[in-house]
């Protein structure tokens, strides 16, 4: 007998939609049988009733129990996959950032590594390089045998977790020697220094100013310099929470001279404008980059929608309206990040069809494509992102015309606001399947406790491409 089989299910994956019976045993799919064939006998059956099912979630880009400076985001793992699973995200990626100069990387990545015990869903791991030194080659090497394959550095924060460019062209050609990835946090520092000095010379340094002090140029820029190390060196680059049109055109350019660079953005970039700073309540959208105009909010989502940004991801960072108010009147002070894991279906696929119009199976191929089918492909994270003999059970019954009034308090991450409280937003997940476990349907939440499962990273270079979905048997090489 089979653990758990879901019936009459509109698969939609990234690369097609079909129909059928979804097999799952041991935490995997095992078949896909025509929907005429009699459902053999299985431990829970699931009637999907037609409705579309889609490959579970993969957030490429979540902070959990991250400290940075004096501030630290205040979920857990356990907080922060149960919230993840609420909102049909079956995967997340936290960042091993080193906390100061006395935690190496190696480190801050087996620190992290110890605390995704506690994840109820499953978790691969970045590791992080702020500063070069000789010692960082065998580190990352230490990094890729635990299955983490790729580096996050910062172009900003400086005095913080900001790398200088002699030590992002040797990461970039490191992950180049590793078959990683690295991912770039794009700022120009030296312009966003003085445009906040600028300001706080003025008298406006509240958050009320904060997207004044950070210009989009300042994106661009670093964006552009970034990608030109990038094909210097001949590796691929990823670009976290990209803001601006200029911006995803620079990657969009820079493929087409042949370099491989992706596109992130985020929920708040797309439903989000500027005018939050003039809100009564500016210090809820406190996030670096900050919102910006209507006008770039608009090509924004054109460019999520035609298919030029790559991936969706939440950047997560969990601190509450307590820890936004302690310094408002001061940017420098304040923490910046904000709550979205739990969201980023609703919000995401909400742009989307508002942009796109009409909810047909090319935007729901289109919406899996963005929320799990690339992360999962990008990131080289085995046996995730497609719905498929062979890869995980992790799937999504998706009702994309189901609309929810967002109310932060009632969510489940560890914070008392959502940045969408009031938004009306379309496209929960009614029943969500981790690991072949039912861990969310029509009577609530259903808690596997500790699962333990973290995914190693394959080769960047075995998944590389943004159609083609990987062999089932590649898809387990790492498992
Ligand atoms: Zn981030």
């Amino acid at each position: 007998m089979t653990d758990l089989i879901i019936t009459n299910a509109r698969i939609v994956n990234a690369d097609g939609v079909t129909t059928g019976h979804i097999v799952v045993d041991r935490g995997r799919v095992q078949a896909i049988l025509d929907p005429a064939s009699a459902v053999p006998a299985a431990d829970r059956v699931v009637d999907a009733a037609g409705r579309a099912v889609i490959p579970g979630g993969v957030d490429g880009h979540c902070h959990v129990a991250q400290i940075t400076g004096p501030h630290r985001t205040l979920d857990d793992y356990a907080q922060t996959s149960i919230a993840a699973l609420w909102g049909g995200t079956t995967t997340i990626m936290d960042f091993g950032i080193p906390r100061d100069g006395s935690e190496t990387p190696l480190e801050a990545a087996r620190n992290k590594r110890e605390l995704a015990r506690d994840a109820r869903c499953s978790v691969a791991l970045h590791g992080s390089v702020i500063a070069w030194d000789e010692t960082v080659p065998a580190q990352l090497d230490a990094l890729a045998e635990m299955g983490i394959r790729s580096v996050k550095m910062y172009m900003t924060n400086r005095g913080s977790t900001m790398s200088d460019d002699d030590t992002v062209l040797r990461v970039l050609k490191e992950m180049k020697r590793l078959d990683g990835l690295t991912y770039i946090h794009a700022e120009h520092d030296a312009i966003i220094v003085d445009c906040t000095q600028d300001h706080a010379d003025a008298g406006r340094i509240g958050i009320e100013h904060l997207h004044r002090t950070r210009p989009e140029l300042a994106e661009e820029i670093s964006v552009t310099e970034v990608l030109a190390m990038a094909e210097y060196a001949g590796t691929p680059v990823y670009f976290v929470h990209q803001s601006t049109p200029g911006a995803v055109d620079l990657v969009a350019e820079a493929r087409e001279r042949g370099v491989e660079a992706y596109s992130e953005t985020c929920p708040h970039y797309l439903l989000l404008d500027d005018e939050v700073y003039a809100s009564r309540m500016p210090e809820w959208f406190a996030c670096c980059p900050p919102m910006r105009s209507a006008e770039t909010v608009a090509a924004l989502r054109q460019r999520f929608a035609d298919g030029s940004i790559h991936t969706v991801a939440s950047d997560h960072s969990c601190y509450d309206l307590t820890q936004k108010r302690e310094h408002m009147d001061d940017i420098r002070e304040m923490p910046h990040g904000l709550p979205g894991v739990e969201t980023r279906m609703p919000a995401a696929f909400t742009a989307l069809a508002d942009t796109a119009g009409a909810v047909d199976d090319a935007l729901l191929q289109r919406f899996v494509e963005l929320f799990s089918a690339a992360p999962a492909r990008v990131n080289a994270l085995p046996g995730k992102g497609a719905i498929a003999v062979g890869f995980d059970a992790d799937l999504v019954i998706f009702d994309p015309a189901e609309e929810r009034s967002v109310d932060g308090r009632r969510l489940h991450m560890g914070t008392d606001f959502s940045p969408f409280d009031g938004f009306a937003l379309r496209g929960w997940p009614q029943v969500v399947v981790s690991a072949g476990r039912v861990v969310l349907d029509a009577d609530g939440f259903h808690d596997p406790g500790a699962v333990d499962a973290f995914v190693e990273c394959a080769g960047h270079s075995a998944f590389t491409g943004l159609s083609a979905r990987p062999e089932p048997a590649l898809a387990r090489t790492g498992a």
